[in-house]
């Protein structure tokens, strides 16, 4: 499927050649049409691309995890305000999370950043596996490049609200944490989306499309059971085991995996168990994540698990306690969205990589054992994308604001993710081209929602048809996520 996706979009992109604002077909959709204001906005990114560059760059020497992106989160909103933003910092009780605003009025176009890295995957850009920083974080999930590609289109459509080219506002939000508690329920929480008309997010991915397909509901659980110490061979009857309560706990979770939907998760790790054998352990604590395409299957799950963990009790004479710790909602797909990325994407023409990047990218498909095809270098159809597990916060704003997603090649083909391949490709010249990319596509798609009414009351109309009056809840406990303090 893959190959055919290459070959059909390399051969729109080859009559894209020469034709700047002509309308070639592809399929259903037609490149979108370059007007002024968006050759402005291209030009603006590669007027900013050396800054660009140089923000991720830093950023991915940093690679500080969730919510301590203090450097990172500075580096983008120092950015935005030499810009020209207000800047808005520590918004939602976490001190690297920021909003930074230009321009009055409707509409209110939005675009979320990311700049978070991952533990313990440290990793120079280089096509073997070498870390930077034995035990340092790395940026396995791409977030230099995203957050700083997201600023650089919120930048240049603000220098067309500035010119006058453009009527309204747009804001850039700086959202911290993804990978770990996940900053824009919390941002969500606190109504900083609110009033937006639509909001437009990429991701680094080893392939570049404009993303039709949702992603995965979750809830994660902590599961704890309080028992009775005694000493475990003198007096044992005096004591009630929270271990065997736990253990009956994920042996009902077990049992239960069997009648549940094939599209449904539930992981768990055992977090406490006790400290020696010969003390009756007192306290368990199991930490276990629910996921399915459909948030109403979560919860149903969640009913259940709840009477599971009573079970256990019951049977171990202890008390058990379940808490939702956090979750995330399945994306909502906006389709009119992703169309209008998608017709700019075939506007700009995929990233070109010379014959040294290339076999850097095949390089570490050798390494890793996956096939030496290189990067990916075209435009996937709308149509056909396969859907793949995992969640993310950026599923939660899809159900406040009309939501449109794109992913652009910035790592070799079917190369781990969360791992050192994505670091390394992320820290040179590959993740810079994808980077870059992605900022011009948001931005062009960003003008067609100034410049189009039309269009963005499509949009909005598929919105409020598929949210049908659902009104958002975050799944996250009461106050502020806690902020590491080291
Ligand atoms: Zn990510």
């Amino acid at each position: 499927m893959q190959r055919i996706g290459l070959l059909f979009a390399t051969t729109a992109a080859a009559l894209l050649v020469g034709s700047a604002g002509a309308t070639t077909t592809v399929g259903a959709v037609k490149a979108a049409k370059e007007t002024p204001a968006k050759r402005a906005t291209i030009n603006s990114v590669e007027r900013h691309a050396a800054d660009l560059t140089g923000l991720s760059d830093r950023i991915w020497a940093y690679a500080e995890t969730a919510l301590r992106e203090t450097r990172s989160a500075a580096a983008l909103a120092d950015y935005g305000e030499q810009q020209g933003f207000r800047v808005e910092r520590g918004v939602a009780g976490m001190p690297t999370a920021f909003v930074a605003t230009f321009g009055s009025g409707r509409p209110v176009i939005g675009i979320m950043g990311e700049y978070d890295a991952l533990p313990g995957i440290s990793q120079k850009a280089s096509a073997v596996q070498e870390p930077l920083e034995p035990g340092a974080g790395g940026h396995g999930c791409g977030h230099n490049l995203f957050g700083a590609a997201s600023l650089g289109a919120a930048i240049a459509i603000k220098e067309q609200i500035a010119a006058g080219k453009l009527k309204g506002t747009v804001k850039f939000f700086g959202t911290p944490a993804e990978e770990d508690v996940g900053g824009k329920v919390y941002m969500a929480r606190e109504g900083l989306f609110d009033g937006v008309d639509a909001v437009l997010a990429w991701h680094p991915s080893d392939e570049t499309q404009a993303d039709m397909v949702s992603s995965q509901a979750m809830v994660t659980l902590l599961v704890e059971f309080e028992g009775r110490a005694a000493h475990a061979a003198g007096d044992p009857w005096n004591g009630r085991s929270a271990v065997d309560a736990a253990e009956l706990f994920t042996h009902g979770i077990n049992m239960m995996r069997e009648h549940i939907k094939p599209t449904s998760r539930m992981h768990y790790v055992i977090l406490a168990g006790g400290d020696v054998p010969n003390v009756v352990p007192a306290y368990a604590r199991v930490s276990l994540w629910l996921r399915d395409w459909k948030r109403d299957e979560v919860e149903g799950m969640l009913a259940r698990v709840r009477k599971v963990a009573d079970g256990a009790a019951t049977m171990t004479e202890t008390t058990g306690k379940v808490s939702v710790t956090g979750g995330s909602w399945d994306m909502l797909v906006n389709e009119a969205g992703a169309r209008l990325l998608h017709s700019n994407l075939l506007l700009l023409g995929p990233v070109k990589y010379t014959d040294a990047e290339q076999d850097f990218a095949k390089r570490i498909q050798r390494a890793t054992g996956v096939p030496e095809v290189g990067m990916f270098e075209g435009v996937k159809p709308l149509e056909g994308q396969p859907e793949e597990g995992g969640s993310t916060d950026v599923a939660d704003i899809s159900w406040i604001a009309p939501t449109l997603h794109v992913s652009v090649a910035t790592a070799p083909v079917d190369a781990p993710w969360h791992a050192w391949p994505v670091v390394a490709t992320g820290g040179m010249s590959i993740g810079h081209k994808g980077m870059l990319l992605a900022a011009k596509a948001l931005a062009a798609t960003m003008v067609d929602l100034y410049e189009q009414p039309g269009t963005l009351a499509a949009v909005q109309t598929e919105f409020k048809a598929k949210t049908g009056g659902t009104v958002y809840k975050a799944y996250v406990p009461d106050g502020p996520p806690p902020v590491p303090k080291d």
